[in-house]
C-alpha cells in the first residue's frame, strides 16, 4: 500500500543516516506489538501523577462510597411496598417509601455532580502536569532529536497522547472505584437478603473475566496503533500545511497526490477507531449474555422458593433488582481491564519521550562563568552525527569491516580564536563548517577532543551560561508569528524601548520598521513570511545586537541581494561583529578579506589556515575556491 512506503517516513534518513531514538514505531510493523502485561514500573509512575491530588481523590472516593451505598436502598423500598405497604393497605407507608425513593435519587444525583466536578479537576490537573513536564523535557532535548522527529509527531504526543492519558486514567480509576464500591454494597445487601440465592448469582462471575483478558490485549495494541497513526497524520499535516510545504506542493503540482496520501492516512485513523469500538462492542455483547444468565437462574430458583413459600414476591423482585446492581459493575470492571490496557499503551508512549535523556547533560556542579573573554579553542575535535546504528558511526564505534562506515563530520579539528578575533570558515558544501558552529554552543558534544571557552571544557560549564555568551545569526531567519517587538525582545526580554530601537538603528532596519503601518507592533506572520529575505536578516542582526554576546556565530546568507540591501546588511554586520570573537561561515568577499584567520575545510578536516593574502598565494583548495567564487567580484570592484 502506498501509505506504507513513501509517506510513513518521507524523511526516513537524515543526511543519509537513519533516524534514531527508536520512537518512530512504524505502523505496518506494529505486530511486534507493544508489551501487553501491566508492568509495575509503569503503574508506579502513573500513580505518582495522582499523588498531588490525594485530598481531591478522598472527596471522590467518599462520593463514590456514599452513592454506591445509597444505590442499594431503592430495591428495599420496592420490597417494602410489595410485601408490607400493599398487603397491609398502609397508604402512609406507601407515600413515605415513594418519597424516600425520590429523596434517594436527588441525593445520589447531587453527590454525582460533586464527584464529577472533583474528578474533572483532578483530570485536568494531571493533564496540566503531564503536558508541562513533557514540554519542559522537550526543551532540554538536543537539536538532533528535533532533526530526527517531525514536529507534528512531537506535538501529537504533547497533545493527543496526554489528552488520551488523562481521559483514560481518571475515567478508568473512577470506574474501578465506583464499581468496586457498588459491588461491595450490593453484595452485602444481597447476602443479608438471601445467601443461597447470592451464591447462585455469583456462580456466573468468572465467565465475565475470560473474554476481557483477551480483548484487553487487542485493545492495548489498537490503542498504541491509533496514537501512532494520529501522530503520523499530524506529522504529515505539519509538513504539508506549513508555508514552505504548501509552496513545494504547489510548485511541483502534487496537490492530488498529497490529498491521496492524506486520505489514506486519515482512513487508517478512522479504521482504527472503528476497530477499537467494535472490539469494545463484542466484549459488551458477550458480557451481556452472561449477565442475563444470572437473573434467569435467580428467577428459576427464586420462583420455586416463592412457590414453596420460602421467599416473598417482594424479596424476589428486590433481589432481581439488586442483581442488576451486581452485574453492571462486574461487567464494567471486566471492561475496565480493557481500558487499563489502553491507558498503559498511551502512558507508555508518553514515558518513551520522558525517558530520553538529553544528549548534552549539564555537569552536576558546573563551573561558573558569568563573564567571558571570548577565548575559544577546538583541540583535536572529531565528531560524527549520532546514528541509529553505532557500528556505522565513524569516530567512536567498534569497527566491523563489512559495515559501511559514515565519514565523521569533523576529524581532528584544532584551531583557536583569541578574544575579539574574527575567524572565517570556507570550504565546499558538506565540509563540516556548520558542524563546527553547532559544536561551539554545545548543540552536540565532540566524540573525541575538547572545546574550551576561556580554557574551560564546555562540558564543565553550565550549558545555559555558555549559550548566554553566544549569539547566532543563521542564513534562514526564523521569526515567531508575533509582533516585531516580541521577536526582537526574545533576545533580551528586559531590554528597554530605547535599547531595542538603538539595536534596530545599528542593524539598518529601524527606518523600515517605523515605516510599517503598525511599526514595532507589526505582526510578522508565521515564519516572518511577510518580510523580504534582506529585511529578515537585518531583524536577525538587530536581535543579536540586542543580546550583545561576547561570541558571535554567523552563517552568512548565500543568496545575493540587490546592491542597496547588500550594503545595508554588510554595514549592519560590521557593527555586529565589531569587538566580538566571531566565527563566520563566509560567503562574502569582504568577510574573508577582513578575517584574522581563515580555516579552509575539506571532508571534515582543516586543510589550510591563514590570512587571505597567504592562502591565495599558495596553490590549493583556497586558491581554487577564491578563483571560482570571488575573483569576479574583486575584479568588478577594481574595474573603473
Ligand atoms: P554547507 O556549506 O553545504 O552548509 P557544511 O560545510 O556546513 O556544508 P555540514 O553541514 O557541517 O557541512 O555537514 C558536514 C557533514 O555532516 C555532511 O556530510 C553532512 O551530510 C553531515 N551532516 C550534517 N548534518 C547532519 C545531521 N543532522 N545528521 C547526520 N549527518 C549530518
Amino acid at each position: 500500500m502506498r501509505m506504507g512506503g513513501g509517506l510513513r517516513n518521507p524523511m526516513g534518513t537524515v543526511g543519509g543516516i537513519p533516524r534514531t531514538f527508536g520512537l518512530h514505531r512504524q505502523f505496518g510493523k506494529d505486530d511486534s506489538a507493544p508489551p501487553t502485561r501491566i508492568d509495575r514500573d509503569t503503574f508506579r509512575r502513573i500513580v505518582a501523577y495522582f499523588k498531588p491530588y490525594w485530598v481531591k481523590w478522598l472527596i471522590v472516593v467518599a462520593c463514590i462510597i456514599l452513592s454506591a451505598s445509597l444505590a442499594v436502598l431503592p430495591p428495599f423500598c420496592v420490597a417494602g411496598i410489595v410485601d408490607v405497604a400493599l398487603p397491609q393497605q398502609r397508604a402512609d407507608l406507601l407515600l413515605w417509601l415513594c418519597l424516600a425513593m425520590v429523596g434517594l435519587a436527588v441525593t445520589t444525583g447531587l453527590i454525582g455532580v460533586l464527584q464529577q466536578t472533583t474528578t474533572a479537576k483532578v483530570g485536568q490537573g494531571i493533564l496540566y502536569d503531564l503536558r508541562l513536564e513533557l514540554y519542559q523535557h522537550l526543551q532540554t532535548m538536543s537539536l538532533h532529536f528535533f532533526m530526527s522527529n517531525r514536529s507534528g509527531e512531537i506535538i501529537s504526543r504533547i497533545n493527543n497522547d496526554v489528552n488520551a492519558a488523562q481521559g483514560v486514567a481518571t475515567g478508568t480509576l473512577v470506574g474501578i472505584l465506583s464499581n468496586v464500591a457498588t459491588l461491595t454494597a450490593t453484595s452485602f445487601a444481597l447476602f443479608s437478603m438471601n445467601w443461597k440465592l447470592t451464591l447462585l448469582a455469583v456462580a456466573v462471575v468468572p465467565a465475565f473475566y475470560i473474554p476481557s483478558k483477551y480483548v484487553g490485549r487487542i485493545r492495548r495494541r489498537l490503542s498504541t496503533q491509533t496514537q501512532e497513526t494520529h501522530a503520523e497524520l499530524l506529522g504529515f499535516m505539519g509538513e504539508r500545511l506549513h508555508t514552505a510545504g504548501v509552496l513545494l506542493m504547489q510548485v511541483f503540482g502534487q496537490r492530488k497526490a498529497d490529498a491521496v496520501i492524506f486520505s489514506e492516512h486519515s482512513a487508517k485513523v478512522s479504521e482504527l477507531h472503528v476497530r477499537q469500538t467494535i472490539v469494545g462492542r463484542w466484549l459488551f455483547m458477550i458480557l451481556s449474555v452472561f449477565s442475563a444468565l444470572g437473573p434467569a437462574l435467580i428467577f428459576w430458583y427464586g420462583g420455586l422458593q416463592v412457590m414453596k413459600g420460602g421467599l416473598s414476591v417482594g424479596q424476589l423482585i428486590a433481589f432481581a433488582a439488586l442483581l442488576t446492581l451486581l452485574y453492571r459493575p462486574l461487567m464494567q470492571l471486566a471492561t475496565v481491564y480493557v481500558d487499563i490496557q489502553g491507558a498503559f499503551a498511551v502512558f507508555d508512549r508518553i514515558f518513551d519521550y520522558l525517558d530520553i535523556s538529553p544528549d548534552q547533560q549539564n555537569p552536576a556542579q558546573p563551573l561558573p562563568l558569568p563573564e567571558t573573554k571570548g577565548h575559544v579553542e577546538f583541540d583535536r575535535v572529531s565528531f560524527s552525527y549520532p546514528t541509529a546504528d553505532p557500528a556505522r558511526s565513524g569516530t567512536d564505534a567498534p569497527q566491523d569491516p563489512d559495515t559501511p562506515v559514515i565519514r565523521p563530520a569533523l576529524q581532528d579539528v584544532s584551531f583557536e580564536i583569541l578574544p575579539g578575533q574574527r575567524v572565517a570558515l570556507v570550504g565546499l558544501s558538506g565540509a563540516g563548517k556548520s558542524t563546527i558552529t553547532y559544536l561551539l554552543p554545545r548543540f552536540y558534544d565532540p566524540n573525541q577532543g575538547r572545546i574550551t571557552l576561556d580554557g574551560h571544557d564546555l562540558r564543565e560549564l553550565d550549558q545555559d551560561e555558555v549559550r548566554s555568551h553566544i549569539g547566532m545569526v543563521t542564513q534562514e531567519t526564523f521569526l515567531f508569528h508575533d509582533t516585531l517587538r516580541t521577536n526582537l525582545l526574545y533576545a533580551r526580554p528586559d531590554a528597554s524601548e530605547a535599547e531595542m530601537i538603538e539595536a534596530c538603528r545599528a542593524a539598518n532596519i529601524h527606518d523600515f520598521i517605523t515605516g510599517l503601518p503598525d511599526g514595532y507592533d507589526t505582526l510578522v506572520g508565521e515564519r516572518g513570511f511577510r518580510l523580504s529575505g534582506g529585511e529578515k536578516q537585518r531583524v536577525s542582526i538587530a536581535r543579536a545586537l540586542l543580546k550583545d554576546p561576547a561570541i558571535l556565530i554567523l552563517d552568512e546568507a548565500t543568496s545575493s541581494l540587490d546592491a542597496t540591501s547588500e550594503y545595508l546588511i554588510q554595514n549592519a554586520l560590521e557593527t555586529l561583529l565589531k569587538g566580538r570573537t566571531s566565527l563566520v561561515i563566509a560567503h562574502r568577499l569582504s568577510t574573508i578579506l577582513s578575517a584574522d584567520t581563515i580555516l579552509v575545510m575539506e571532508g571534515g578536516h582543516i586543510v589550510d589556515t591563514g590570512r587571505h593574502e597567504e592562502l591565495v598565494s599558495r596553490e590549493g583548495l583556497y586558491n581554487t575556491l577564491f578563483e571560482q567564487q570571488f575573483r569576479h567580484v574583486l575584479d568588478a570592484e577594481k574595474a573603473p
